[in-house]
């Protein structure tokens, strides 16, 4: 382990404007004697509206209205920060050419791949403008493309690391960098293929990005800079009633995740865990709190954390003939499950019936209740939220569900999960 290297990741909301920009760099500033990767995601909500560019073109609507709208609010920021921005502007426009190339043409390619080739341009954007920033105010920085570093399968959107190839790439050309004293900066969310097309790694994949150049450098931390103090035992948009975690095992940490609590990409601790590297999520607001520290060695005493997964779907599932939900029907609907990737959030089966909460993202669920209406009948309901509260206790949970309706619960030992109709962001927000 490399004790004085360190990877940094600053996201949407750390890199929103150009005040924002400034405070990373002063952040960095305070770390000038350490090796540093600094891993950036798209400004504000570029992700987003460049989705939206994808999602004209592919129906055949006009889209170059909204790509400039994202273009001018770059230029914008280029030229807060520089007195002569043009030449970061011109390199942004070059950017901006490849993708004004592919609207040009009719789409030939499937949805997913036009979408990575589209949306990538988000991080490749903010991270010329944070390195041009870095390098005018004397901060020996070198930019780098990460999908020169991470390779991935074939799977557009969701692109699976090539850990052994990923790991060669990245030693190869980011240590000499550091060891020359230079910082670098490079993106979150992106990666490419053996035949190198971009691919992505999933929306909000930056952290994860974050920990795979940590495992590969062998880091001695991770540093995630966030708008919250740390990591709180809910999500602040929707309780009032949240208190910091001071110290989580990367168990906690990975269970907390996956079960929906947004504050870190679910992917991201694994890779750390697997080399022992700390964790440590930070506020880019007030840099000298104390964060939350996430490692292997925690007494483990937590208070009730709640997570809130939104856009979930129940998919009922059952026999067309009212025969038993058998083994060899399970291992066809995970088959299915597997192939899309779809993540599982809760399932129950009786004897005739087997119930799916799942995500509902993409088109996911509609490709897959296609792939097995013809052998099961089945029924799908929307716009629910699924309530994940570790560390339970009878209180909270009446808390939580009073006024809801719930439609699926399970209980574990440690862990508690419930699934409502969803409600409005406003009417969400509560004490427990
Ligand atoms: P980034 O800028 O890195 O993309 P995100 O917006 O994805 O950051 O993540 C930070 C947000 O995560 C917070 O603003 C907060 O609303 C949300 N969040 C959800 N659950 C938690 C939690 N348990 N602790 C802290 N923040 C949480
Ligand atoms: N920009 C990407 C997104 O918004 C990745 C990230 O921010 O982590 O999903
Ligand atoms: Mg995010």
């Amino acid at each position: 382990m490399n004790k004085n290297l360190k990877v940094f990741k600053f996201g949407g909301a750390s890199v929103k404007d150009a005040a924002s920009i400034k405070n990373v760099l002063d952040i960095t500033n305070t770390f000038k004697e350490e090796q540093l990767v600094i891993v950036v995601s798209a400004m504000a909500k570029t992700t987003n509206n460049l989705e939206k560019v994808v999602d004209l073109y592919t129906s055949g609507t006009d889209a170059f209205e909204e790509l400039e709208k994202i273009k001018q609010f770059h230029y914008r920021i280029a030229a807060e920060l520089f007195e002569n921005p043009l030449e970061l502007q011109t390199s942004l426009n070059d950017t901006f050419v490849e993708i004004e190339w592919l609207l040009e043409e009719p789409m030939e390619d499937t949805y997913d791949y036009v979408y990575d080739q589209i949306v990538s341009v988000g991080e490749l954007l903010s991270t010329q403008i944070v390195a041009a920033y870095f390098k005018a105010n004397n901060l020996d920085t070198e930019w780098v493309d990460a999908r020169d570093l991470i390779l991935t399968d074939n799977i557009y959107r969701e692109g699976w690391v090539q850990w052994d190839e990923t790991t060669n790439r990245t030693k190869k050309r980011l240590q000499p960098i550091l060891d020359s004293g230079r910082k670098v900066i490079t993106q979150g969310f992106i990666g490419s293929t053996s035949e190198n097309f971009t691919t992505t790694l999933g929306r909000e994949g930056s952290d994860y990005s974050a920990a795979i150049f940590a495992y590969c450098l062998d880091a001695g931390e991770l540093v995630i800079w966030k708008d919250v103090p740390g990591v709180l035992t809910g999500d602040p948009r929707y309780f009032d009633q949240v208190t910091k975690l001071e110290h989580i095992s990367y168990r906690e940490a990975i269970e907390m995740t996956y079960y929906g609590a947004k504050v870190i990409h679910q992917k991201t601790i694994k890779p750390l865990q697997n080399k022992n590297i700390q964790l440590h999520v930070r506020s880019f607001i007030n840099p000298e709190g104390s964060g939350t520290l996430i490692t292997s060695d925690v007494e483990e005493n937590y208070p009730p954390i709640v997570s809130v997964e939104r856009d979930q779907a129940l998919i009922r599932i059952s026999t067309k003939d009212f025969s038993f939900v058998a083994a060899h029907h399970m291992s066809f609907l995970f088959t299915q499950i597997a192939a899309l990737r779809i993540q599982v959030n809760l399932m129950q089966n009786s004897a005739i019936s087997f119930v799916v909460c799942v995500n509902d993202s993409n088109d996911k669920v509609d490709r897959f209740t296609a792939l097995i209406s013809e052998e099961f009948n089945v029924s799908v309901e929307r716009e629910l939220d699924l309530y994940s509260v570790r560390h339970y206790n009878e209180s909270i949970i009446s808390s939580l569900k009073s006024d809801k309706l719930i439609l699926a619960e399970e209980r574990m030992p440690k862990t508690m999960q419930f699934v409502t109709k969803s409600l409005k962001p406003m009417q969400l927000k509560a004490g427990f």
